[in-house]
Formats: C-alpha cells, sequence, structure tokens
C-alpha cells in the first residue's frame, strides 16, 4: 500500500473487527468542534463496508453509536437470505419493527430533548448516519423510520404542547408515525387536493377523505393529515381553500377504513398504502395548524425529509458498491479478475468516485442544515441540490455498477438487484428531481451576486457527533430565495486550482456566471418550467461542486481522487450545458455562451490508477486482489 493511500485511509489497518475504538490517529478536521463533541474522522467519511469478514476503515467509528450496533446486529442475525426472501413475499417485516420497540431505536433518533422522559435528543449527524446504514442494510426497512420521521415533523412545528408530549410519549413506547399528503388524483398539485374537514359544533370537527402512497398506513399510531378546509353546508373545497393539518389515530377510530397496500417496483416489504376516512369526528384540540401555518409544516417537513432520503441513497450504493466489487475481484476471465480490464477498472474508479462525492456532498450539507438560522438559510438551496442531484448520482452510480458487474447484478440472491430497484425510487419522493431542480434555479441571482470577497464564510465545519439540538430547523419559515446570502463560490476552488481539472471547472464556472448575469428572469421571461429546469440542472452541478471541494479540503482528501470527482463534475456541466443550448435559436448569443461549458476533462492514467489501488486496498489487500485470491 502506498504511503498516500494509507494516509487517506487513516491509520487503522483497512481491515479491521466492528467495535473496536476509534484510532487516535483519525485526524480531526479543521474548523471549530464544540467541546465534548466527537469529531468525525476523514476514513469515515468515504464509502463503507459493513461486511463482517472486510469492514472498511471508518466503519469501526459507525459502530460505536449503539442504535447503528443495533441495527447492524439485527440485519447480520437475520441474513440477506431471509431479507431477499421477505423482499420477494413482500413481507411486512414487524419483526424489526418489534425490535426497534423493544430497544427505543426510533426514540432516541427521533425525540426532541424538551419532550423526552428518557433523556433523549434529536441529533442530526447520529440520525443521518443511522439512515444511511439503514439504507445500506435495507431501504425498505428504513422507509418505516423516514416516514415516521415525516409524520412527527409536523406536530413538533406546532404550537400544540399536548400532541407533541403524546407524540414523544408513543414514540417512546415504540410507535410508528405516518405523514398523509398525497392524494391519488392529484400528486404534487396540492392546492388541488380534496380530503376534507368542516367545523362541526363549536368545539368540533369532521373529516372526509382518501390518501394514497401513503408509508406506515398500516402500522402508525399517528398520522399527520393535511386537508382542506371545506365550507360546513356544502363541504366543498376551491384552490383557494385554507389548509388544516390534523392528527387521526387510526386504531381509535372506526372512521379509518379501506386500507390498502400499493405494490411498488421498490420497498417492496414496506408498507406504501391507501385508506378512506369516513364521517371522522375529531376535537379541536387534534388540529396542528392552520391555513399559512399548516403550510409551512408542510414544506418544512418536505425540506428536512427530502435532505434525509440522500443519505439512504448513500448507503444504498455503498452495499452495492462493496458487493459488486467483492464479485469483481473474485471473477477471473482470460485468466484475470475482471477489474484488470481497463474499460471496467476506470468505470469501478468513476463510480467510486462519484459515490464518495455523493457522501462527501451530503455530510458537508448537513454542516449547513446544522448550522442553519435566520441569518444562515444557504441550507435552502443546499437541501434541494441535496434532493436533486444526490438521488440521481445514486442512479447513475447504480448504473455504472451494473455494468461492471454484470448478470450477477441481477440475481435475486444480491442486495445489488434490489438497490437497482430502490435506488431509482428516490428521486421521485418528496418533492420530484424536476421540482427540486427548478426550486434550485430560484438561487441562481443570489448565488453569483457577491463578486468580491463579501458575504459570509463558508460554514464552519462541525462535522462531528454530539452537535447540540437547532431548534431553527424545526422551526424553519422563511424560504425567500433572494435573501440568502452565500460566499463567492470560486473560493471553495482556489486550494485545488493546482489540479487540471478542478481549475477547468473553475472556467465552466465562470462561463455559467456570464451566462446568467443578466439575471434568469431575463434568459427564462416567459417562467418555462422545462427551460428553468434546465437551467437548474446546469447550477445545481455547480452549488454540488462547491461543497464537495469544501469537504474534500476539510477531510483531506487525495489529489488524484478529487481530480477523477472533477473529471464526472465537469463531464456532466458539459452535458446539461449542451442540452441547454439547444433550447436557445440556432445562433444566439446563449448558444455560444453555454459552448464554453464543455470541457474535456485532463485525467492523468495515473489519477485513475490511484483511485483503482485506493479502492483495492480500502476494501481487501491490493496484492490479494490483484491475484483474485481474496
Ligand atoms: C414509494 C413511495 C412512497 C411514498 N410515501 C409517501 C408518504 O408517506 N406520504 C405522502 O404524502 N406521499 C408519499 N408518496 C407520494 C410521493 O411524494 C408522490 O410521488 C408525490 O405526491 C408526487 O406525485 P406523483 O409521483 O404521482 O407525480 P406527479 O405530481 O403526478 O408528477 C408527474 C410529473 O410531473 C412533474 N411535476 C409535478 N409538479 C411539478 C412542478 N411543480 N414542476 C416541475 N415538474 C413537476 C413530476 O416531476 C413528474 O415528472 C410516496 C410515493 C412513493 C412512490
Amino acid at each position: 500500500m502506498t504511503d498516500k493511500i494509507a494516509s487517506e485511509l487513516g491509520d487503522r489497518p483497512a481491515r479491521q473487527a466492528p467495535g473496536s475504538p476509534l484510532s487516535s490517529a483519525a485526524h480531526p478536521l479543521p474548523g471549530s468542534v464544540r467541546p465534548g463533541a466527537i469529531p468525525v474522522s476523514g476514513a469515515a467519511s468515504y464509502p463503507l463496508s459493513f461486511d463482517v469478514s472486510a469492514p472498511t476503515a471508518g466503519t469501526a467509528e459507525y459502530l460505536q453509536d449503539p442504535s447503528i450496533r443495533l441495527l447492524v446486529d439485527f440485519f447480520r442475525n437475520k441474513g440477506l437470505a431471509a431479507l431477499k426472501e421477505e423482499d420477494r413475499q413482500e413481507h411486512w417485516y414487524q419483526d424489526w419493527i418489534d425490535y426497534q420497540s423493544r430497544h427505543g431505536i426510533y426514540a432516541r433518533l427521533l425525540s426532541p430533548k424538551q419532550y423526552s422522559s428518557l433523556g433523549y435528543r434529536f441529533d442530526l449527524t447520529k440520525l443521518t448516519r443511522f439512515l444511511e446504514v439503514f439504507a445500506y442494510f435495507s431501504p425498505a426497512h428504513a422507509y418505516s423510520l423516514h416516514v415516521s420521521f415525516l409524520g412527527l415533523c409536523p406536530i413538533l412545528m406546532s404550537s400544540n404542547e399536548a400532541l407533541k408530549e403524546e407524540a414523544v410519549a408513543k414514540l417512546e413506547a415504540g410507535g410508528l408515525f405516518a405523514f398523509a399528503v398525497s392524494e391519488r388524483a392529484h400528486g404534487s398539485d396540492l392546492f388541488a387536493n380534496e380530503f376534507t374537514v368542516t367545523r362541526a359544533g363549536p368545539a368540533g370537527w369532521r373529516a372526509e377523505g382518501a390518501k394514497y402512497y401513503i408509508g406506515n398506513a398500516n402500522a402508525a399510531c399517528m398520522i399527520s393529515i393535511l386537508a382542506k378546509q371545506g365550507d360546513s353546508e356544502s363541504a366543498g373545497t376551491t384552490k383557494r381553500s385554507p389548509f388544516v393539518f390534523f392528527v387521526l389515530r387510526p386504531r381509535e377510530t372506526p372512521a379509518f377504513q379501506n386500507v390498502r397496500k400499493i405494490r411498488t417496483l421498490g420497498i417492496r416489504p414496506a408498507f406504501v398504502g391507501e385508506f378512506e376516512v369516513n364521517d371522522h369526528t375529531f376535537r379541536q384540540s387534534d388540529i396542528l395548524s392552520q391555513g399559512r401555518a399548516a403550510w409551512d409544516a408542510v414544506a418544512g417537513t418536505v425540506n428536512l425529509g427530502k435532505f434525509f432520503l440522500g443519505f439512504g441513497a448513500v448507503g444504498i450504493c455503498e452495499h452495492a458498491f462493496a458487493e459488486a466489487f467483492a464479485h469483481m475481484r473474485r471473477r477471473l476471465l482470460y485468466g484475470k479478475p475482471v477489474t484488470e480490464m481497463s474499460h471496467l477498472r476506470a468505470a469501478t474508479a468513476i463510480a467510486f468516485a462519484r459515490l464518495t462525492a455523493m457522501k462527501l456532498y451530503a455530510y458537508r450539507a448537513l454542516d449547513y442544515v446544522q448550522a442553519s438560522s435566520a441569518d444562515e438559510r444557504r441550507y435552502l438551496l443546499f437541501n434541494a441540490v441535496q434532493k436533486a442531484k444526490v438521488s440521481t448520482e445514486g442512479v447513475k452510480v447504480m448504473g455504472l455498477l451494473s455494468e461492471c458487474i454484470g448478470a450477477r447484478g441481477f440475481e435475486a440472491v444480491t442486495y445489488f438487484e434490489s438497490a437497482l430497484r430502490d435506488a431509482q425510487l428516490i428521486p421521485g419522493l418528496e418533492g420530484s428531481t424536476h421540482i427540486n431542480f427548478g426550486l434550485t434555479a430560484q438561487f441562481i441571482d443570489t448565488y453569483f451576486a457577491i463578486s468580491d470577497r463579501d458575504g459570509p464564510p463558508p460554514a464552519e465545519v462541525l462535522h462531528q457527533e454530539d452537535a447540540d439540538e437547532n431548534p431553527y430547523s424545526m422551526a424553519a419559515r422563511d424560504r425567500n430565495a433572494r435573501t440568502v446570502r452565500f460566499t463567492p463560490c470560486l473560493r471553495a476552488y482556489e486550494p485545488l486550482q493546482t489540479l487540471a481539472n478542478v481549475r477547468a471547472f473553475m472556467t465552466q464556472v465562470e462561463a455559467f456566471q456570464l451566462f446568467v448575469a443578466g439575471g434568469v428572469s431575463t434568459l427564462n421571461p416567459d417562467g418555462d418550467a422545462g427551460l428553468l429546469i434546465a437551467i437548474g440542472k446546469c447550477f445545481s452541478i455547480i452549488a454540488y461542486a462547491q461543497l464537495i471541494a469544501e469537504n474534500c479540503l476539510a477531510v483531506k482528501v487525495a489529489p488524484a481522487t478529487v481530480s477523477v470527482m472533477f473529471h464526472a463534475l465537469l463531464e456532466d456541466l458539459g452535458t446539461e450545458a449542451l442540452k441547454l443550448s439547444a433550447m436557445f435559436p440556432v445562433g444566439s448569443a446563449e448558444r455560444a455562451r453555454l459552448w464554453d461549458l464543455v470541457r474535456v476533462p485532463e485525467t492523468a492514467a495515473a489519477d485513475l490508477d490511484f483511485v483503482s489501488e485506493f479502492i483495492a486496498a480500502r476494501y481487501g489487500d491490493v496484492g490479494s486482489a490483484r491475484k483474485g485470491l481474496s
């Protein structure tokens, strides 16, 4: 193993028994670290393997968390064969629900300290790492936690103290939650929703309607339901009728009816369902929020939910990568491991670099969520980018790995086979990628507004477990893109500009900045959604790259790995710029400006070799991998 690779891996050996203590040699990251906090090491910032016979450096650090240890124990004991059988049979995982309830796992992760009777607290680093490892083992099981968060969030965002106390008590007793916003006929168009609540007497309400695509609908103890307030005479609603968020306890009302599982391509053992509520009367005390506050609760919940999904995409790809690589290094063709074929070696290195970039982005974006406040709202852009980019990068990584692994990846006994299905679900959840690419475009003018050295510094490098709760993340109301302040973005790349691919990317950013200099509304005077999304696709690659660059510095990623990551970013931005240019008339100034974004990467063969060696060292012994022996 070369010294450079060893330093990237951390000073611990690549093969390390799970549960062993964090090496004191794991380098802490620069920046401010809260007293008493546990800094996250560089080794844990790369893709991980939880394979008991070949864990990666950094895996032991994750296993220090008791919740993650419990999770890993459950899935290792259950075994992949049993999980795949449940997937085939679409069997609900009651054993897991009982296990998490017995150990208070969801309660540890989701209870805010103000309401917890067991001394838990809402720790975003613990939750996001848990979500990553959960998806590593089973995205279907992870969905029950994800949806419980979504169901709880509107309750915690409300001013209804009694419901908050009841919800956290139920969570601590092992209960699941659900978030019922979607309806069969209306998809993303929530203003068209028809589920109706009407006043029924001075202190009561009546609910009537149906919801569709609702996770945990079979098992939730409380469901947060978004309704429109109807007129008590006609019970009718219009697009302008105010929203009402209320809580329903399915086990306590006969009005909760016709629950049916909707069979889905991925996460098959999970329960995504539809249900009806017929003539349910309830008291004012079950109302969470109304009007603007109800809408803010939807937006705030989705804003965090879509951010969390990115960690699921990372976990899925980490497991798929580890499994694919283990197969490939044992697969001998023409007398050599297939990893020796130059095109597969390169594709594996690019897949690994893309996956590493996903993870570096997601955890750097977490810093911005942790740091968020009324004056620090950059997380609004970075959450949208996380949703749109990290989820779609996951699909790309799966595509690249699928090319490499070949037929084995389609065998039903592998994790890989279901990962191919599960990874594709993520881009569509919590607001589609279209919606989020469109959303990112709203930040373009302010992102490039600061041309001098003004503006806030990058978020302090938190990168730590044990970070305190940030009450702002549950209270955030201000989503105005035009008042968010950014740092001049090229600053993030300056320390890396000795690398040709980073320099080339910086020229792409400058070219894009020129392209949008007159303002997005000038480029898109008719507010065409397709054009806005295409502009957002280019811009989101730039915001994505900024946080990757920031985290590359924090984690001290080796230059060769950075170069391969920027190889992919250069290609992506050039490709999206060409697609965008085709939307403007032939001969137009816009087309000409966009051509300046097309750059050919200058990746040295040695860079790809370095990444390949790094992978081999991280996932097993270099020498034995070469001989296909291990
Ligand atoms: C497995 C799974 C689990 C789910 N769990 C839940 C849950 O627990 N609770 C819940 O409430 N919902 C849940 N949903 C619903 C999910 O959030 C929906 O996908 C969502 O309601 C959007 O509906 P739709 O996918 O039918 O797309 P549609 O809204 O019908 O969109 C169709 C197309 O139009 C595009 N589009 C729509 N609006 C815009 C826009 N403004 N700008 C640009 N393009 C746009 C979309 O990108 C898409 O390509 C779940 C869905 C699935 C598949």
